[in-house]
């Protein structure tokens, strides 16, 4: 069975306690590999050779550091397949959706951030004939980069590539349930000649090695992806060792639909945004706000679609709905379409497990699931799901649908179906949502600002942004 390795000084050496975790195949429902199950003695390592490593990698020219992250981004290429595969076996989504989104956007993060560091700008202000302020930016130092299992290579590296380009050095670690692409990726750094230290990988488990990276005083910023709840806590660490902190937050995000969209393209970019990557996308549009005029239609069209969703092996070419990333998390998806049924909601489509013969039977699969009849206040509507499971609601007025849109807790994005320009500005400007989605979703334009409003996190990553968070300002004022 394959052991995965940590990546710390340069070497994939085990864990220092010798202790291994399980790794499961969610498709098959076995395990499939193990990984260290590192503590705070690993991560002291990490920060160790990390510390080493800043000196020369913080003051190495750009275009050096950006030619080793462009080689980077040709070994992502290089071992399309072997990712693909790997990222589809570690968290079940179709081998397809893993070729078409994250592998390809790993490689694309790093190649952005490879160039974008070469056009980095700072600031110079003339104050009258008095003075000249100039504002250098300089990297922070040692960070911790944490991600989740939904889109394991994709975000590892939409924090990893502004870290390394900004001149920070790295403790990272992937999500203990998909850890391999990290470990694929940290032999593809090896091959493309990351100095050691530059760039550290720990596996296990959030509770220990996670934290020892948030609790470590060296590391002075935390860039993290998760969940609100680890988010909450991983804040009550750090801020009062005054780390900088982005957070990257859950979502609950409102889907509308108003009566003169393009129909065909609401219902088609619908089924995609409620269940791709089995709903396990943060931006997912878990709750479809429809007006009331093209309700009965929109719902007739969505439940025939959804229907013929193949939900299967990730390995099958015609599979659109993979399993879910655990057995555990399998239980929760089942257990909130439970609840729904409690507050009265009618389950129009799925709502149950799916047992997919052959090599995955013992995989843990959900049929895409649609929830009539449940009102805005209720926890079905209220609470991060995380699964291929959506409520669709009727709405009368734009007041009223801005009105819904806004009453979660959460604020990460939304999406606009309307042919009519103006009211996709007006409602755009009052959704309390952190990306508005208009005619589309899922567009990314690596230079805009990306992150939540409210509990869907602190902080912008993305574009500038990252590079702005890995780096520390200071101004100079000369007096003239
Ligand atoms: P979690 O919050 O459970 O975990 C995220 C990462 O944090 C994992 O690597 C986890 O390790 C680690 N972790 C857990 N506890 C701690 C701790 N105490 N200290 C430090 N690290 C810790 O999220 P999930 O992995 O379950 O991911 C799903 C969540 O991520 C959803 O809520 C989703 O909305 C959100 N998300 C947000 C995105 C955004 O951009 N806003 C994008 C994608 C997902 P381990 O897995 O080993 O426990």
């Amino acid at each position: 069975m394959v052991r995965i390795l940590n990546y710390i000084n340069g070497e994939l050496i085990p864990a220092v306690s010798g202790e291994w975790l399980d790794n499961y195949n969610p498709a098959e429902g076995r395990v499939y590999s193990q990984i260290p199950d590192s503590n705070e003695k690993d991560i002291e390592e990490a920060v160790t050779s990390a510390k080493k490593a800043f000196p020369s990698w913080s003051t190495m020219p750009m275009s050096e550091r950006s030619d080793i992250l462009l080689k980077i981004a040709e070994g992502i290429d290089r071992e399309f397949e072997a990712l693909a595969k790997a990222e589809s076996d570690d968290n079940g989504k179709p081998l397809k959706l893993a070729k078409t989104i994250d592998i390809p956007r790993a490689s694309a993060n790093m190649r952005f951030f490879a160039t974008a560091i070469l056009h980095f700008e700072s600031q110079a202000h003339q104050t009258d004939q008095l003075a000249v302020n100039y504002t250098t930016r300089t990297p922070l130092g040692v960070v911790g980069c944490i991600s989740p299992w939904n889109l394991p290579l994709y975000l590892f590296t939409w924090k990893i590539a502004p870290a390394l380009a900004a001149g920070c050095t790295v403790v990272a670690k992937p999500s203990e349930l998909t850890p391999m692409t990290a470990y694929l990726f940290s032999k593809i750094c090896k091959e493309a000649g990351l100095p050691a230290g530059v760039l550290n990988i720990v596996h296990g488990l959030g509770s220990k090695a996670g934290q020892a990276i948030i609790e470590h005083p060296e590391i002075v910023g935390i860039s993290f992806t998760g969940g609100t709840t680890t988010g909450k806590r991983i804040a009550a660490t750090a801020a009062p060792m005054f780390k900088k902190l982005s957070l990257e937050l859950g979502g609950k995000n409102p889907n509308i639909i108003f009566a003169d969209c393009d129909f065909e393209q609401a219902v088609s970019t619908s089924i995609y945004s409620s269940f791709s990557n089995q709903g396990e996308i943060c931006l997912c549009g878990s709750r479809i706000l429809v007006e009331r005029s093209v309700y009965d239609r929109f719902v007739e069209e969505f439940i025939k679609r959804t229907k013929k969703l193949s939900v299967g092996d990730p390995a099958d070419e015609e599979t659109r709905v993979g399993a879910l990333v655990s057995e555990e998390h399998m239980n929760k998806v089942l257990s909130y379409i439970e609840l729904a049924k409690a507050e009265g909601g009618k389950v129009m489509s799925g709502g149950e497990r799916v047992v997919v013969r052959g090599r995955c039977e013992m995989g843990y699969f959900v049929a895409p699931t649609i929830i009539l009849g449940l009102n805005q206040q209720c926890r079905t509507n209220q609470e991060e799901i995380f699964g291929p499971v959506v409520t669709i609601m009727p709405f009368d007025t734009e007041e009223e649908v801005i009105e819904f849109a806004n009453s979660t807790a959460f604020g990460l994005s939304a999406t606009i179906w309307t042919e009519n320009l103006k009211k996709a500005h007006r409602v755009s400007h009052q959704l309390k949502s952190g990306i508005i989605w208009v005619n589309c979703w899922l567009l990314r334009d690596l230079r805009t600002p990306f992150g939540g409003m409210k509990q869907s996190g602190v902080g912008r990553e993305g574009g500038w942004e990252a590079l702005r968070f890995f780096t520390e300002q200071k101004n100079i004022c000369i007096k003239l």
